[in-house]
């Protein structure tokens, strides 16, 4: 179960049921280029922005993804460093 902190950096807040927990969206749910889209119905989709620039990433990846090389920590982007840059 996540936190309600959690949901709401998710894009699961207000008056959106979730319908997507961390163990359903994997990596995703962790990743800085995740961005939880609605549609008209409610129905809430997951979508990877890495794909707008990489095309080799699906833009609604099949969920959970255990394994992506594209994953890059939400923490990470919060503290302001970017994960590609180096040390
Ligand atoms: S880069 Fe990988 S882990 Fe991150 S949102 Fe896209 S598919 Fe998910």
């Amino acid at each position: 179960m996540i936190s309600a902190k959690q949901r709401s950096d998710l894009g699961y807040g207000g008056n959106n049921a979730c319908r997507m927990t961390q163990a359903d969206l994997g990596l995703c749910g962790g990743c800085r280029f995740q961005r939880a889209v609605p549609n008209t119905r409610g129905s809430l989709f997951s979508l990877c922005e890495r794909s707008r620039e990489e095309p080799s990433f699906a833009r609604y990846p099949k969920l959970p993804v255990a394994i992506c090389t594209g994953f890059a920590p939400r923490a990470a982007e919060a503290a302001g460093r970017d994960e590609d840059e180096p040390d």
